[in-house]
């Protein structure tokens, strides 16, 4: 998985980041990491999205009997969430 090049190479890709929204590929279902869980996430050791990305499990799914593995993530960078709006 390859993630925007705007986030800095640092000793962590997670350390930029506001949020993180998740989504379901399968159901469709949306959901979101606040800071407070990234920051458990780097506790634990996590330090790259991709790593971080094996984590994420759709619970619907899982409670249907799939994989709930098919899911997408979407970070969002500390200088984006301060721009409100934005729009195109
Ligand atoms: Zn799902």
């Amino acid at each position: 998985m390859r993630v925007g090049a705007r986030i800095a190479t640092d000793d962590s890709e997670l350390k930029d980041l506001a949020y993180l929204y998740v989504t379901c590929d399968d159901c469709g279902h949306q959901g979101w990491w606040s800071r407070a869980r990234l920051n458990q996430a780097e506790g634990k050791g996590f330090r790259s999205l991709q790593s971080l990305g094996s984590k994420f499990k759709c619970r619907r799914c899982v409670d249907r009997g799939g994989s709930g593995r098919n899911v997408s993530i979407r970070p969002v960078l500390r200088e984006d969430a301060e721009q409100v709006g934005g729009g195109r």
